[in-house]
């Protein structure tokens, strides 16, 4: 999957590309406020939904068909680009009618592959950006399979948004991010425009500045943001949009750092700190070697005495005391904890393969 490089029409230099906008298309007076502020601060996509997925009926569903009108106006008026989700083919067709510039799926789009399938034909030799927000659950797999369905279907202007994934687990953010998952897409695909949607990863105002700040300095090529000329009184999704001029605030104060640097100090430092970390990774991984060496004699012994691989009590102390030893040597016990149950997962597997040899292993002499 080799996307093309549309984003370049929208931005300059190291800068991210920003789509903004209200969550939904309420009127056209609102429309063209959020329009003519946007494009005062030279942006020149905005978002608005037209049909808004709601978890429960009898909430406000976007204001349909209608906003195109509206949204043509603006359009004219001010000579915005327009994003909009779609979620059916019916959608494709009268979004394409309308004169709409970008369309997007949204996770609960994504998370359907005969839905994308279906959205995937209709989008066939059609000449759009589509861009493909995570699927609600964390599964990179799903969100990478709806990119190639429309890949296939010849949409080359493609992108993803990462607008967080569902969880029961209590958290201070509406979506939990799970960054590296987008993180392990952009490594797969460097060349697919990963933009981060703060607005329903944080879930209100305050935290939008901290999840675009963290997104610009992994790398990322774009932020969707709220915005809404009274997000109080918002139709949809109240307590995350930030007005034009917060927007403008988020966006003046964000540090944009390049992925490159010119500067030959900073580079040879770069290079001699990292011929440092070569080395040490070469002495981990012999060290791990040799830990693992023990393992298979371990494994031998207890195959020998008929003993479980698993053994509650050791897993115990080992989960108690390394996450102690790391925070000694100042190191995250959640880091440790995940190291030791890799590597843990690795010695029972090598265990398990000694018990199931037919003979017990003999060392060479
Ligand atoms: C939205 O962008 O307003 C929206 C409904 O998003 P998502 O699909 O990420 O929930
Ligand atoms: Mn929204």
């Amino acid at each position: 999957m080799k996307p093309d490089n549309w984003i370049s029409a929208f931005t300059t230099g190291n800068q991210p590309l920003v789509i903004a906008g209200p969550c939904s298309a309420e009127s056209a007076e609102q429309l063209l406020a959020v329009a003519t502020a946007l494009k005062e601060q030279g942006i020149p996509l905005m978002r608005a939904g037209v049909w808004k997925p709601r978890t429960r009926p009898d909430t406000f569903e976007g204001k349909g068909i209608e906003a195109f009108e509206w949204i043509k106006q603006v359009k004219i008026q001010t000579g915005i680009a327009v994003a909009i989700e779609v979620a059916s083919p019916r959608h494709i067709q009268q979004a394409l009618d309308a004169g709409i510039d970008v369309f997007w799926l949204g996770a609960r789009t994504t998370v359907n592959p005969f839905l994308v399938q279906e959205l995937a034909d209709a989008l066939k030799g059609v000449d759009k950006i589509v861009l493909v927000k995570n699927p609600i659950n964390p599964d990179l797999s799903l969100w990478i399979g709806a990119l190639e369905r429309l890949h296939r279907a010849a949409v080359t202007k493609l992108g993803a948004i990462h607008r967080g994934f569902s969880s029961i687990q209590n958290s201070r953010f509406r979506n939990q991010p799970l960054w590296q998952l987008p993180l392990e897409l952009k490594i797969r695909y460097p060349e697919l425009p990963l933009i981060a949607d703060p607005s329903h990863i944080a879930g209100n105002r305050e935290m939008i500045f901290e999840v675009s700040q963290k997104a610009l300095d992994l790398g990322y090529d774009g932020l969707m943001i709220e915005t809404h000329p009274d997000p109080d009184n918002a139709l949809s999704d109240a307590q995350q949009q930030v007005t034009p001029a917060a927007l403008h605030t988020v966006l003046a104060n964000l540090r944009i750092a390049g992925r490159h640097s010119d500067n030959v100090l900073f580079r040879n430092q770069l290079e001699h700190l990292r011929e440092r970390i070569d080395q040490m990774d070469q002495e981990l991984i012999n060290t791990l070697a040799s830990r693992m060496k023990l393992v298979e004699k371990i494994g031998d012994y207890k195959k020998e005495n008929n003993v479980t691989v698993f053994q509650l009590e050791r897993w115990n102390e080992i989960m108690k005391t390394r996450p102690e030893w790391g925070q000694h040597a100042n190191l995250a016990a959640d880091f440790i904890k995940e190291l030791y149950r890799v590597i843990h997962d690795e010695s029972l597997r090598i265990q398990t393969e000694i018990m199931n040899q037919s003979e017990t292993r003999h060392e060479a002499p």
